[in-house]
Formats: C-alpha cells, sequence, structure tokens
C-alpha cells in the first residue's frame, strides 16, 4: 500500500500578523468556524472514499491557527479523518497552535484524540518585536501555554522563531536562541523574516529598518551554531531537531511524497499531478455544500513534464542538509547529476557546496545563498 501525508488548513487567527501573508481571516465567528470544519469533513468523507488503497502516516493540521478551533470542531474534524482514512496506528498527527489559545484541558484533548506532535509560533522572546510583528502575546503568555501543552501530556513540541526583524541585532537573535533552548522542544524552526506583499508590513516597508545582508548571514550562522550547539540537528535550510524528531509530514513535501490536502489555498501532490484550492473561504464551503466537484475550486493544476519532475527532484532535495544522492539520482532519472548540473562544481570550490560519500549537499554558507545558486544551476538547461 502507497503512504499518504494529509495537511488540513484552518485558515483562521485571533488577528492577522503584521508580516503574514497565509490564507487566514482574523477575528473568526464561532457559528463561521463550525460551518467550514461542517464543509471540511463533507470534503474529507468524500476525497477519503479514493484513497482507500493508502495508508496515511502522517496528519498536519495547519493554518492560521488551528487552536481557535473549538473542542467539538476538533473533535468532529479528527473523528471524520478516521472513519474516512486509513490512518496508521503510529501516524505523525501535528498541530499548529499559537501561545494564548491552549489550554491544559485542549492540550489533554488533543492527545485523547491521537494528536502527538504540537507546533507553536513564538518568534521572539522579547516582546517589543512580539508587539512590533503584531503577534497576539508575549513571552510570559508563551511560557504559560508551553507549560500547559507539557502538563496535558504533548512531549513532542516544536517552536517557530523568526530572525532578521526590523532592528534585531544578532545579540537579540541570541537571547531568542538560548532562552528557547531552555524549553528543550524536540524541534525549533528558524525563519528569516520575508516582507511579502498583501502584508502590513509590505504597506510601511520603506519605514522598517531591517539588518542587511551581511547581518542576514551573520545572524544566520549564529543560530545554526547556537542550535547545533545544544543538541538540534540541523536537518533542512529552516529546520533543527532532537534526535529522532524530524518532522516526517515536512520531510514528504522536500522527498516529494505524496499528499492530499483541503481548506481554502491548501496544495495537493497526488499521482503525480500538483493542484491547490482557491485562496477564498466562502466559495470553498459554498462549493462543498453545494456537492460540487473540488475541481471546481481550483486555482491550478499542473502535470510536471518529465524534465520539470528532475528540476523539482533537486530544488527539493537540495533544501535538505542530506542533499542530492548522486546514484540514487542516476537510478532514478538515468543521467549522470554532476553532468546535468556542472555549474555545481564552481560553488564546491567556492566552499557553498559540499561533495562527499556520493552526496551533493549545501553547506551553511550555501544554504544561506541556496535560491541564488539553485536558480543559477537550474538556468538554461
Ligand atoms: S498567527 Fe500565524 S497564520 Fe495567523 S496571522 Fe500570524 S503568522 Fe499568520
Amino acid at each position: 500500500m502507497k503512504n499518504l501525508g494529509l495537511y488540513i488548513h484552518i485558515p483562521f487567527c485571533v488577528k492577522k500578523c503584521n508580516y503574514c501573508d497565509f490564507y487566514s481571516l482574523g477575528c473568526p465567528s464561532h457559528e463561521n468556524t463550525e460551518e467550514y470544519v461542517r464543509a471540511l469533513c463533507t470534503h474529507i468523507g468524500r476525497e477519503g472514499k479514493k484513497h482507500r488503497d493508502k495508508i496515511v502516516d502522517t496528519v498536519f493540521i495547519g493554518g492560521g491557527t488551528p487552536s481557535v478551533l473549538s473542542e467539538n470542531s476538533i473533535k468532529s474534524l479528527i473523528t471524520c479523518l478516521k472513519s474516512s482514512f486509513n490512518i496508521a496506528e503510529d501516524a505523525e498527527i501535528s498541530i499548529e497552535v499559537n501561545p494564548g489559545t491552549v489550554t491544559k484541558e485542549k492540550a489533554m484533548l488533543y492527545r485523547s484524540l491521537g494528536i502527538n506532535r504540537v507546533s507553536m509560533g513564538l518568534q521572539s522572546v522579547n516582546d517589543n518585536e512580539l508587539k512590533m510583528l503584531g503577534r497576539i502575546h508575549t513571552f510570559d503568555e508563551f511560557k504559560s501555554s508551553y507549560k500547559a501543552l507539557r502538563d496535558g501530556g504533548i512531549d513532542n513540541i516544536n517552536i517557530d522563531i523568526m530572525y532578521a526583524l526590523p532592528n534585531q541585532k544578532t545579540a537579540d537573535l541570541i537571547k531568542t536562541v538560548d532562552s528557547v533552548c531552555e524549553f528543550e522542544p524536540s524541534h525549533i524552526s528558524a525563519y528569516c523574516l520575508k516582507i511579502e506583499e498583501n502584508t502590513h508590513f509590505y504597506k510601511i516597508k520603506d519605514t522598517l529598518c531591517l539588518p542587511d545582508e551581511d547581518e542576514q548571514y551573520n545572524m544566520y550562522l549564529t543560530l545554526c551554531d547556537r542550535l547545533e550547539k545544544m543538541g538540534y540537528e540541523q536537518y533542512e535550510i529552516s529546520n533543527f531537531a532532537k534526535k529522532g524528531s524530524r518532522c516526517v509530514h515536512n520531510l514528504k513535501y522536500w522527498l516529494s511524497c505524496e499528499y492530499l490536502a483541503f481548506g481554502p489555498s491548501a496544495h495537493s501532490f497526488v499521482d503525480g499531478v500538483r493542484y491547490s484550492y482557491k485562496g477564498d473561504i466562502k466559495e470553498y464551503v459554498g462549493a462543498i455544500k453545494s456537492g460540487q466537484e473540488p475541481n471546481k475550486i481550483l486555482e491550478a493544476e499542473y502535470t510536471l513534464t518529465e524534465e520539470e519532475k528532475i528540476d523539482e527532484y533537486v530544488m527539493l532535495r537540495m533544501r535538505l542538509a542530506d542533499g542530492v544522492d548522486t546514484e540514487k539520482f542516476f537510478s532514478r532519472f538515468g543521467i549522470s547529476f554532476i553532468d546535468r548540473y556542472p555549474k555545481l562544481k564552481k560553488y564546491e570550490k567556492d566552499g557553498y557546496v559540499i561533495h562527499q560519500n556520493g552526496k551533493y549537499a549545501f553547506t551553511k554558507k550555501g544554504f544561506f545563498v541556496s535560491n541564488f545558486i539553485l536558480s543559477d544551476i537550474l538556468e538554461n538547461i
């Protein structure tokens, strides 16, 4: 039986953060969230019938802020997932939460439903930085929520942090990294702030004092080194895990494994086809309620050509610290990796890429500029 991952998008947040361009709506009403979960369950039930031949080994309930859902809604959602798909007994089931939206009781409920991994957005331990980012919580509120998760029996926890924030210095980042490590989460994700269109930060971008590229590079190296010293292995550009705690669901994205997604703006990759739904909750709920086929609410659908599959394989695998195994590449595509991407030799000479044990992978310095290098090596193929 083939394995499958499931992603469930919960597009609600208490309020929109200043930097966020994910599809999510602030200030949801109880009626809206309940109606949305009913539509999701209808959709999940319909799609489940088409994938009875697969074993679901990961579920990721992301957003948005899934922890804004009521206890009844989360129960209905998990019950529906379990009755619609063959979910493996040892499946990794993750949920994203934000400080201030979880209690010990909620954590206990998650655990009783089989949720065994929680990802919490902290971003910074500095209350001024949190305020500037438009987060809904202080560092103290994070501490209470983290304790509630632990007291509720959740021991596999990821904490998200961000760097390269306006006015941030490396010393500020060190404070965040060191404080986060004191909680001993099993996993830490560290993202560089990007100013995206359709965000509040984009509107005021000319007034933001962002660290320059050298400072950003210094921050990235500092956080990688510090996390490594604290026992977190970097297994992807932005992801660090204690031994045995890599996020299996997210690895599916980078290893081109299959995943099926539900909700507005959610992206799927099934049977060689990539597709996504429109980022419009009204349209999504309306279409599902009126029994329309999901293809009516698609934003994009695309089957990769053979050539695109090769480049995508490289783009995704090079995000991983393991990089590309040249023998596996050859047996999968029947061509030599370095013959196809000869420019990598130049980057290897300059210390951005390392070639060892039959694998090509980015060094830390290479990770920092990996977007640039990948677009260079994939150009004109
Ligand atoms: S809580 Fe997360 S998803 Fe919601 S607005 Fe903030 S960054 Fe975006």
